[in-house]
């Protein structure tokens, strides 16, 4: 059975124009009016492929395709329409219009599924604005409802006014919570946003895992001085004294594994004068790895060396654990590319996504397809039409799988 990779392509193309800016790509921050746009235009599509949509709580967009068994746990193909400011035009995109086209193939080959199929459209999976993975966290259970009550930014109103906007209640979040065991499991198509699958001979991605993220400040504390006056002999320079983790960071994360890595994004000296010793260094650190074992040796040798070799202080922002995703999807995945005559690479995903949230809780499957020199969360994000063809087949030789289990 193959998906109509003309009408895929149309439909992508037709998204990308809402939030469109020539040269500034794509922008449609979570529930935004680009954002609604976006929304009203899918439920139009939904409704032409006979799906029946509705808004949770959150404000996740649910179209459902009702299957022989309406009791059973249903599929859900889930991934998000917002994006991040000046984004591109798959990211998120592709994953929601694929669902979608399994959903009319299906219907069009007078396939009807043992159980019913979702395609979700979540809210906020970028924390542009709000939190980020709000309406998969919400859909499993991990949000906290206070947190609809904040935002990231000042002059941005909390999601809580947005959802009352959209005449939904906030006070009710978190009978957005549904029960894994209604859930026989989840489906994610993504575009790779790395450069893994384009330097490979594969055609898509299947993810193994969602890599964790623990992140830290490092404040290195010296003394500030004059820099005119106060000899070399004499200063206790904090960006010096700092300066050697710098390098030392990544040479114990390539030495502890090729699955991690590590970053020093933020570097911030106090008082920050060009005419001042820095009294004060401060930095971040950021691991990522599915080996939590992993994340702790390097952040255990990195404050071994601070207890060793400069005062400091060292504060942990968070320390969240990867997933890894069920490895009976996996397996179907894989032989669905198989299936199609196409090539499947085993990876893990260096990014979050809503998958992220239903891992621990639902079989969770997750197939990537290349994106073009890695570039992704930009104008420049592309990846080429065969490819997202290719993601999108692959998809839908996965749920005619699960069917014929
Ligand atoms: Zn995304």
């Amino acid at each position: 059975m193959r998906i109509n990779g003309e009408r895929l392509l149309k439909d992508l193309t037709e998204l990308g124009q809402i939030g469109y800016r020539e040269n500034h790509g794509v922008t449609r921050l979570a529930l935004t009016d680009d954002d609604l746009r976006a929304r009203a235009w899918l439920k139009e599509r939904m409704e032409d492929a006979g799906l029946t949509v509705r808004l949770d709580p959150c404000a996740n967009q649910i179209g459902s395709l009702p299957g022989q068994d309406s009791d059973q746990p249903v599929l859900i193909i889930g991934s998000h329409l917002d994006t991040v400011p000046e984004g591109g035009p798959y990211d998120g995109a592709l994953g929601v219009l694929g669902g979608l086209e399994c959903a009319r193939t299906l219907q069009e080959e007078g396939v009807t599924l043992p159980w019913d199929l979702e395609i979700i459209n979540f809210t906020d999976e970028e924390g542009h604005r709000y939190a980020g993975t709000l309406g998969s966290r919400a859909m499993m259970g991990l949000l906290a409802p206070a947190e609809i009550w904040k935002s990231r930014r000042e002059d941005v109103e909390p999601i809580g006014n947005r959802l009352s906007a959209l005449g939904l209640d906030p006070d009710r979040i978190e009978t957005a919570q549904r029960s894994p065991d209604a859930i026989r499991g989840y489906l994610e198509l993504h575009i790779e946003q790395g450069r893994v699958l384009e330097t490979r001979p594969a055609d898509v991605g299947v993810v193994t895992g969602i890599v964790g993220i623990y992140r830290y400040v490092v404040e290195v504390l010296g003394r500030a001085n004059h820099a005119g006056t106060t000899p070399m002999a004499q200063r206790a320079d904090a960006l010096v004294a700092a300066a050697p983790a710098f390098h030392l960071l990544p040479e114990w994360a390539r030495a502890r594994s090729e699955n991690m890595v590590a970053t020093i994004g933020q570097i911030e000296v106090a008082p920050g004068g060009i005419n001042i010793i820095p009294g004060l260094c401060r930095f971040s650190v950021e691991l990522r790895s599915l080996c939590s074992r992993d994340m702790e040796g390097v952040r255990d040798r990195l404050t071994d060396w601070l207890d060793e070799n400069v005062p400091a202080r060292f504060e942990t922002v968070f320390e969240k654990d990867g997933v890894t995703l069920d490895s009976n999807l996996r397996e179907i995945l894989h032989q669905s590319a198989v299936d199609y005559g196409l090539l499947a690479h085993s990876m893990p995903s260096g990014a979050g996504h809503d998958a992220q949230s239903f891992a621990p809780y639902v079989s969770t499957g997750m197939l990537f397809v290349p994106s073009q020199e890695g570039i992704s969360h930009s104008p420049q994000e592309y990846s080429e039409p065969r490819w997202l063809i290719n993601g999108v087949q692959t998809l839908l030789g996965t749920v005619l799988r699960l069917a014929a289990e």
